[in-house]
C-alpha cells in the first residue's frame, strides 16, 4: 500500500518504511546521487527521493524525467536540505509511465500557454493549488448550508423556463435538423420534448418552488449562458451557489450572503495555507513595486475582507458617487455616467469597491428596468428588492433579490415581457404565497478572488468560451 504524500508529511515517522507513488517533477543528478522531486497531487509540496545512481539500470535512470510516473519504496528520513524536513531514501523504483516529448518543463510557463493544455495544468504547482482550493470552497458550501437547516436541491439543467428573460440560451434539441413550418419558423413540436428547451440560465425558479414546502433550500451545479462576452470574469459554463429562503427579507438575504463569502474565506484561510503561500509568492513575483495601484498582496486582501463589514449603498447613492468620481470627470470611464436608470459596468463596480469605499459593497435598491421579472418592486414604483454584491478586482460576485410574491404584481410583469411557460411558477404565488429571498453566487469569480487569479479561465478545470472548448 502506498502512502499519499501529504500523509508523509504530516504524519510520517523518521525511519518508517514506505512506498510512494507520483510523477516527477524535477531531476538532479551527479555521481553519488539522484535526487528526484516527486507530486502526487495530495498537496502543494513535493516530496524529495534520493537514491544511488549505480542501483539504478541507465536505460531506466534516461527515462527517470520530468511528467514521467513511478513507484517508490524505501525508508523516511530527516532531510539535510533546507527545503523539507523528511526526504525518502528510495531502495526500489518502479517506473510506471514514461513521459518523452513532456511538454510542460520545470520552468513557470505563461497561463495563455497553459491553456492550450488544459488537461495537462493540473499537473503544475499553480494549478494544483487552484483545483484544491475550488474543492475546499465547494465542500465548505456545503457544510455552511446543512449546519443551517438548508436542503440540497438538484434543479434541472434542461429547462422550459428562462428565469433571466435574458435570451442568452443554449438550444437543447435532439434533432439533426429541426423540421421547420413553411414560414421558416422551427416547429419545436417535433422535437423531443414536444417544446422549446434550453440549458439553464439559473436553478432559482425551481429552488423557489421547492422553498415553498421545504423551506430553506440551497442549489450547487452547473448554469449555462450564450452571451458572447469574451471577458475575463465570463464562462458559457459556469457553476452557480443559489440559496432560496422561505419568510427572509432583503436584509435577511444579505446577512447570509455576508455569512456564507466570509464562512468560506476563512474556511479556505485556515484549510489551504500552503496553497495560498504559493499563490501569494506567485503574485509577489510578478509584482511591480513602482506602480502604487497595485492591489495589497493575497494574504492580506484575504483577512482584510474577512475582518471588515462590507458596506452598504443603494443603486441612487451609488450612482451619485460615480457622478462624482474622477475618472467619471475625466472621461476615464469607458461607459460615462448618463444618469439613472443605466446599469452598471464592472470598472463603475470595481471603482465603488476598489476606490471608494476599499472593501466588498452591497448596492440595493436598482430600477426595476435593469432587474430580472421575478425581483420585488419597492414602493417607490420604479426600484426592485435586488441586492449585487461587489468584490475587489471582480465586480459583481452575487446578485440576489427578494422575490415579488404578490400575485397581481407578478402576472403584470410577466404579461409585460411575454415570458412564456410560466403556470407553474405562478401556482407558488396562487397557493399560501410568502415573502422570501435568495441570491446566486458565482463561484467561479469567487474562487477568482479567493486565488488571486486573473482569467476566470483559469479557476475552472475545462474552460468553455465563445468559440473555444479545448477539450
Ligand atoms: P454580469 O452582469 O457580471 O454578467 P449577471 O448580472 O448576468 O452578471 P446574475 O444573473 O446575477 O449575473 O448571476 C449571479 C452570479 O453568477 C453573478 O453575480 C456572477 O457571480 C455569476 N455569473 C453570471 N454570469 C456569469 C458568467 N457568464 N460566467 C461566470 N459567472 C457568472
Ligand atoms: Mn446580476
Amino acid at each position: 500500500m502506498h502512502t499519499k504524500i501529504k500523509e508523509l508529511l504530516q504524519f510520517g515517522t523518521v525511519d518508517a518504511k514506505v512506498e510512494i507513488k507520483g510523477w516527477i517533477r524535477t531531476k538532479r543528478i551527479n555521481k553519488q546521487v539522484v535526487f528526484l522531486t516527486i507530486n502526487d497531487g495530495s498537496c502543494q509540496q513535493n516530496l524529495q527521493v534520493v537514491m544511488t545512481p549505480s542501483e539504478l539500470p541507465k536505460t531506466l535512470l534516461n527515462q527517470l524525467i520530468t511528467g514521467a510516473s513511478v513507484a517508490v519504496s524505501g525508508s523516511l528520513v530527516a532531510s539535510k536540505g533546507t527545503k523539507q524536513s523528511v526526504e525518502v531514501h528510495g531502495h526500489h523504483l518502479t517506473l510506471l509511465g514514461n513521459a518523452p516529448d513532456y511538454p510542460l518543463q520545470p520552468k513557470a510557463h505563461s497561463l495563455e500557454c497553459l491553456r492550450t493544455w488544459v488537461h495537462l495544468r493540473f499537473r503544475t504547482n499553480t494549478f494544483g493549488a487552484v483545483f484544491r482550493i475550488r474543492h475546499a470552497i465547494s465542500y465548505a458550501i456545503h457544510h455552511f448550508f446543512h449546519e443551517r437547516g438548508f436542503f440540497y436541491l438538484h434543479t434541472p439543467i434542461i429547462t422550459a423556463a428562462d428565469a433571466e428573460g435574458s435570451g442568452a440560451l443554449f438550444r437543447v434539441t435532439s434533432l439533426d435538423a429541426p423540421p421547420t413550418h413553411p414560414d421558416g419558423n422551427v416547429d419545436p413540436r417535433e422535437d423531443f420534448f414536444n417544446q422549446p428547451t434550453h440549458l439553464t440560465v439559473s436553478g432559482q425558479l425551481a429552488a423557489e418552488a421547492a422553498a415553498m414546502g421545504l423551506g430553506a433550500v440551497y442549489t450547487f451545479g452547473p448554469t449555462f449562458r450564450a452571451e458572447n462576452s469574451n471577458t475575463s470574469r465570463h464562462l458559457a459554463e459556469f457553476w452557480m451557489v443559489e440559496p432560496e429562503v422561505a419568510f427572509n427579507n432583503l436584509d435577511d438575504t444579505i446577512v447570509l450572503a455576508e455569512a456564507l463569502l466570509k464562512f468560506l474565506l476563512d474556511y479556505v484561510l485556515k484549510n489551504c495555507p500552503a496553497e495560498l503561500d504559493f499563490l501569494n509568492q506567485r503574485l509577489l513575483n510578478d509584482r511591480n513595486e513602482q506602480d502604487s495601484t497595485e492591489p495589497m498582496p493575497l494574504l492580506e486582501r484575504l483577512p482584510f475582507v474577512l475582518a471588515h463589514p462590507f458596506a452598504r449603498i443603494t443603486y441612487t447613492e451609488a450612482l451619485a458617487i460615480l457622478m462624482d468620481a474622477e475618472p467619471n470627470k475625466k472621461g476615464k470611464f469607458v461607459y460615462p455616467i448618463t444618469g439613472w436608470g443605466m446599469d452598471l459596468q464592472s470598472e463603475h463596480e470595481r471603482y465603488l469597491v476598489e476606490h471608494h469605499f476599499k472593501r466588498p459593497v452591497v448596492v440595493t435598491d436598482y430600477p426595476k428596468e435593469i432587474k430580472a421579472f421575478y425581483m420585488r418592486q419597492n414602493n417607490d414604483g420604479q426600484t426592485v428588492a435586488a441586492m449585487d454584491v461587489l468584490f475587489p478586482g471582480i465586480g459583481e460576485i452575487i446578485g440576489g433579490s427578494q422575490r415579488e410574491e404578490r400575485m397581481d404584481y407578478l402576472k403584470a410583469v410577466v404579461q409585460r415581457t411575454y415570458i412564456q411557460n410560466l403556470n407553474w411558477y405562478l401556482d407558488t404565488r396562487r397557493f399560501g404565497t410568502i415573502p422570501h429571498s435568495g441570491f446566486g453566487l458565482g463561484l467561479d469569480r469567487f474562487v477568482l478572488f479567493v486565488t488571486g487569479m486573473e482569467n476566470i479561465r483559469d479557476v475552472i478545470p475545462f474552460p468553455r468560451t465563445p468559440g473555444h472548448v479545448p477539450c
